[in-house]
C-alpha cells in the first residue's frame, strides 16, 4: 500500500465512554471481523481487563476501507491502555499514529484521564477528531459536552461527530473523517529502517511477539534486526499484520503497522519505545522518546507456606517475560521469612500482578502495604534509594530524607470540591489551582507526596464524590520532608514488614491508629498479645489483645450450633491468609492496615 492511502489512529477515551464498543463497530463496518465471529469487545481480550472494565494492553487492528472517493485505504487502529499506570505505553502508541479519535460520553463529559491523554496527543501533533458518543441516551447533552471540550482543551469542535457506538450511529462519518482529516504517514520508504515498538507480549511457543509501526524504510521477513536501546540482534522468522488476528506478510513499509516474531526470549529485550533497525544498515539515530519503565510502588510478597518460595520465584520469572516493568528481588524478613520485594508502575499494576500470581499460579501470598522509593542522603554524603521502610538508615546516619511528589489533577462536580480539598489537605497536599468549568464542574490541582496517593487516595476520592470525580497524576520530583520510621511490635518483637515511613507530624496519630487497628484485626490467642508502635526507642502507642478465655469455646460446644459453625468457618477462611509472626498469627488484612486507618 502506498503511504498516501494509510491512516494510523488511536482512540482516546475515559473508561466506559465507549472506546471498545466503537472499535468493535469500526471492525464490523469495514468487514474486518464478520458479525458472526464478533466476540463481544474483540479488542479487550484479557480476562482481567474485561472483569475490571479497563484496558491494560495495547493491540492493533488493520482495516481495509473503501472511502466515498472510491479509493481503498488501510486504516490502522492502535488501542491504548486507559490507566495512569501505563501512560508511557500510551505515549508510545500515540507517537505511532497521525491522528486520534477523542471519544467523550455525551451524557457525562471530559474526565481527568481523557485530558491527560489529549495533551499527550497534542504534544505529538496528532490530528484530533472529537466524537460525542452515546447520543442515544436520553441524558445525552452533546452541545454542553462540546462546550466543555472547547473550553478545557481549546479544541475546535466544529467538526465533532455525534455518534452512538451501541446503535451504530455516526460510524460511517467517523471512517470518512479518519480518511479525510488525518494526514497520511510521511513517505520515508527510502530511508534506513526505523520501526517503533509500541507493544509486545510473550508467547511460550514463538517467543516475544513485537507490535510496531514502521516509521522509515522497509522491513522483510528473514531480516536481521538490531534493537537500538537494548543492543540485541535477532532474525525475523515471522512478520505480519493484525486484521485483527495475525496474518503473515513478506514485508512492511514506512507508515505500516505490524507484528514480528524473532525468537526473542523476554519482553525486556524488546521494550516498548525501542527502535528496530537493520543490522546491516543501521539507522543513524533511534526514534526519540525511549524511556525505561521505572517502578514507583513497592511491596513485599511472601508465600504463606514457606514451601511455595520457589514456586513464587518461578511465577515471577514467567510474569517478567511478559512484563518489562515488573521488578523483583529476594527479600528476607525476620518476621515473614523468605519472599520478594517487588516494584510496580503504580497501584493498578501491583494489583494485576498480585491477582495473576494467585489465580494463574495458585499461590497463597501475604502482601505488605505499598511503599514508594525514598531518597536518603547519609551523613557521609552518600545517596541511597530505599524501597523498603524497614531498611531506612537510623536517624544518626542520615542527613535528610526526600520523597517523590506528584501533581494530581481532579475533575469533579462542584458540590464535592470542599470534600476533595479536605482529603488532599489531610494527605499533605499543596493547593495549586482551581478552575470552574461549564455546568458546575471544577478542576482541582494539588501537589501531593506519592506515598499519600498510593495508599487509598483514589478510593477516597471516588467515595467522597460518589464516583463522579476523576483523577490523573504524574511525578514531579523529590522533596525533602521531616520523615520518621514508625516501628510496630507484636508480642514484643518488631515486625519489619509492618514498619513504615511517615511524616513526623502524623507519626503519633498513625501509630495510635495502627495499634488500634491491629488489635481489631489480629485474632485472640491463648495468651495476651501486646501491640506497640514506636519511633526509635520511644513507644508512642500501646494496646493489647486479651487472651482467649477458655469458656468462650466451651460455651460454643455447649449450645448454639450455628454460632459455633460460623466461628469455625471464620477460622478456616482466616487460616488461608494468616502468617505466623513468632507465635502470633497475623492475618493479611493486618499488613494492609495502614490503608484503612480513617
Ligand atoms: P470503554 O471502557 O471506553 O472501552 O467502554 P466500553 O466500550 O466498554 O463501553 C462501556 C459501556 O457503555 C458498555 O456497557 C457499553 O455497552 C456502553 N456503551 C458504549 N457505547 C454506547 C453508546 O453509544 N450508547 C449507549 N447507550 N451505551 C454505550
Ligand atoms: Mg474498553
Amino acid at each position: 500500500v502506498p503511504a498516501v492511502r494509510i491512516r494510523n489512529f488511536c482512540i482516546i477515551a475515559h473508561i466506559d465512554h465507549g472506546k471498545s464498543t466503537l472499535a468493535d463497530r469500526l471492525l464490523q463496518a469495514t468487514g474486518t471481523v464478520e458479525d458472526r465471529q464478533m466476540k463481544e469487545q474483540f479488542l479487550d481480550n484479557m480476562d482481567l481487563e474485561r472483569e475490571r472494565g479497563i484496558t491494560i494492553k495495547l493491540q492493533a487492528a488493520r482495516m481495509n476501507y473503501t472511502a466515498k472517493d472510491g479509493q481503498q485505504y488501510v486504516l490502522n487502529l492502535i488501542d491504548t491502555p486507559g490507566h495512569v499506570d501505563f501512560s508511557y505505553e500510551v505515549s508510545r502508541s500515540l507517537v505511532a499514529c497521525e491522528g486520534a479519535l477523542l471519544v467523550v460520553d455525551a451524557s457525562q463529559g471530559v474526565e481527568a484521564q481523557t485530558l491527560a491523554n489529549v495533551y499527550l496527543a497534542l504534544e505529538s501533533n496528532l490530528e484530533i477528531i472529537p466524537v460525542l458518543n452515546k447520543i442515544d441516551l436520553p441524558g445525552a447533552e452533546p452541545e454542553r459536552v462540546i462546550g466543555e471540550i472547547e473550553e478545557i482543551i481549546g479544541l475546535d469542535c466544529s467538526g465533532a461527530i455525534l455518534a452512538s457506538a451501541k446503535e451504530g450511529i455516526g460510524i460511517n462519518e467517523i471512517l470518512e473523517a479518519v480518511v479525510e482529516r488525518i494526514p497520511p504517514p510521511p513517505n520515508t520508504i527510502n530511508e534506513r529502517l526505523r520501526a517503533l515498538i509500541f507493544d509486545s507480549y510473550y508467547d511460550s511457543y514463538r517467543g516475544v511477539i513485537v507490535y510496531f509501526r514502521v516509521m522509515d524504510g522497509t522491513v522483510k521477513k528473514g531480516d536481521r534486526i538490531h534493537l537500538m536501546a537494548s543492543g540485541k540482534e535477532f532474525e525475523i522468522d515471522e512478520l505480519g499484520v493484525l486484521s485483527p488476528t495475525q496474518k503473515q506478510v513478506d514485508e512492511l513499509h514506512a507508515g505500516e503497522v505490524g507484528y514480528l516474531g524473532a525468537a526473542i526470549k523476554a519482553v525486556a529485550d524488546a521494550r516498548v519505545g525501542d527502535t528496530i533497525t537493520l543490522s546491516k544498515a543501521k539507522a543513524e539515530s533511534p526514534l526519540p522518546g525511549y524511556a525505561e519503565a521505572n517502578p514507583m510502588v513497592f511491596c513485599g510478597m511472601f508465600p504463606i507456606d514457606a514451601d511455595q518460595f520457589e514456586d513464587l520465584r518461578e511465577a515471577l520469572e514467567k510474569l517478567e517475560l511478559n512484563d518489562a516493568a515488573l521488578h523483583y528481588e529476594p527479600e528476607t524478613s525476620s518476621a515473614m521469612g523468605f519472599g520478594f520485594r517487588c516494584g510496580f508502575l503504580g497501584l493498578l499494576h501491583m494489583e494485576i500482578v498480585q491477582e495473576r500470581l494467585e489465580r494463574e499460579y495458585n499461590l497463597d501470598l501475604i502482601i505488605t502495604a505499598p511503599s514508594v522509593i525514598y531518597k536518603v542522603i547519609t551523613v557521609k554524603g552518600e545517596e541511597l534509594y530505599i524501597d523498603n521502610p524497614s531498611r531506612l538508615p537510623s536517624p544518626n546516619d542520615r542527613e535528610k530524607i526526600e520523597e517523590p511528589y506528584v501533581q494530581v489533577e481532579m475533575i469533579t462536580p462542584e458540590t464535592y470540591v470542599g470534600s476533595l480539598m479536605e482529603l488532599s489537605q489531610n494527605r499533605r497536599g499543596i493547593f495549586k489551582d482551581m478552575k470552574y468549568l461549564a455546568q458546575g464542574r471544577t478542576t482541582l490541582t494539588y501537589e501531593l507526596p506519592l506515598a499519600e496517593v498510593v495508599t487509598d487516595f483514589f478510593d477516597q476520592m471516588k467515595s467522597r464524590s460518589r464516583g463522579y470525580a476523576s483523577m490523573e497524576y504524574h511525578i514531579i520530583g523529590y522533596r525533602e520532608n521531616p520523615l520518621v520510621k514508625l516501628d510496630i511490635m507484636i508480642n514484643g518483637d518488631p515486625v519489619d514488614s509492618l514498619a513504615m515511613i511517615v511524616h513526623r507530624d502524623k507519626a503519633y496519630n498513625v501509630g495510635r491508629a495502627m495499634a488500634e487497628k491491629l488489635k481489631e484485626l489480629i485474632p485472640r490467642h491463648q495468651f495476651k498479645v501486646p501491640i506497640q508502635a514506636s519511633i526509635g526507642s520511644k513507644v508512642i502507642a500501646s494496646e493489647h489483645i486479651p487472651a482467649l478465655r477458655k469458656d468462650v469455646l466451651a460455651k460454643c460446644y455447649g449450645g448454639d450450633i450455628s454460632r459455633k459453625k460460623k466461628l469455625l468457618q471464620k477460622q478456616a477462611k482466616g487460616k488461608k491468609r494468616m502468617k505466623s509472626v513468632g507465635t502470633v498469627d497475623v492475618p493479611q488484612e493486618a499488613f494492609m492496615a495502614v490503608l484503612r486507618l480513617d
